[in-house]
């Protein structure tokens, strides 16, 4: 199955209170951006990568890529004002040869190989397929600072990236999210609001996202520790 990979790497990070927008920050000596480019170079099934980035940011994308030796075609292009315009926008750059598209955001290097391939394996059965991990801690809606109710977990996951999707499928998905003016933070959802079915491919905490300086700190470790599973 043809693939096309999308690597969203156009946030700003301003939660991470940085100069630099936060693909772009170093970790362990190496870019956010770098890890994830060269997770998509290992996958054998990938035919070609997008990245979003911000504006004027093209340039030091391409040597990134350069960098993580990946040697498939590559398009870079300026994000949108949403992670969601940016996944659109990546979209319509891809290829129509390709069957399935693989959603990655940038700010999660760690994520193997094996998982992306998980998930585009499971879009043969399904349209969509994630990398997600059962909720583990206790559940509290709060009101103010007071605990209004207790949550149950019980079937509660926590939605990572990689994500794939049939790409017709994602197409289609997205054009009707414009259409109908609907926000999402994930690209399933919007599959899940056309009726869709996405499955879900077992993640793991390691597959961390990096949003606030303490998640950047626990990146170093587990980057220095050299657990995180490069490709
Ligand atoms: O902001 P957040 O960390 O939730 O963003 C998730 C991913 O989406 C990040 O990798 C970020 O770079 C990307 N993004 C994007 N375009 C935006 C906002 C976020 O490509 N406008």
């Amino acid at each position: 199955m043809r693939c096309s990979a999308i690597i969203v790497a156009a946030g700003s990070g301003v939660r991470l209170g940085r100069d630099a927008p936060k693909a772009f920050i170093e970790l362990a000596g190496e870019p956010l951006l770098r890890y994830s480019l060269r997770t998509v170079a290992a996958l054998e099934r990938v035919a070609e990568a997008i990245v979003t980035v911000p504006a004027a940011m093209e340039r030091r994308a391409r040597e990134e890529a350069r960098r993580a030796g990946l040697d498939i075609p590559l398009k870079i292009t300026a994000g949108g004002s949403e992670r969601q315009d940016s996944v659109r926008i990546a979209l319509a750059l891809s290829g129509a040869e390709s069957e399935a598209v693989v959603v990655h955001d940038a700010a999660r290097p760690f994520a193997p190989p094996a998982l992306f391939d998980a998930c585009i394996d499971a879009t043969r059965h399904t349209e969509g397929a994630i990398a997600a991990v059962a909720v583990a801690d206790t559940l509290k809606r709060v009101d103010g600072n007071l605990i209004a109710a207790t949550v149950s977990r019980e079937g509660l996951w926590q939605a990572q990236t990689p994500q794939a999707f049939r790409r017709a499928a994602l197409i289609a998905a997205h054009e009707r999210a414009a259409r109908e003016r609907w926000a999402a933070t994930d690209d399933a959802d919007l599959i899940e609001r056309c009726g869709g079915h996405v499955a879900i491919v077992t993640g793991s905490l390691r597959n961390l996202k990096i949003t606030t300086p303490a998640d950047l700190e626990l990146a170093e470790a587990i980057a220095k520790s050299g657990v995180g599973g490069r490709p």
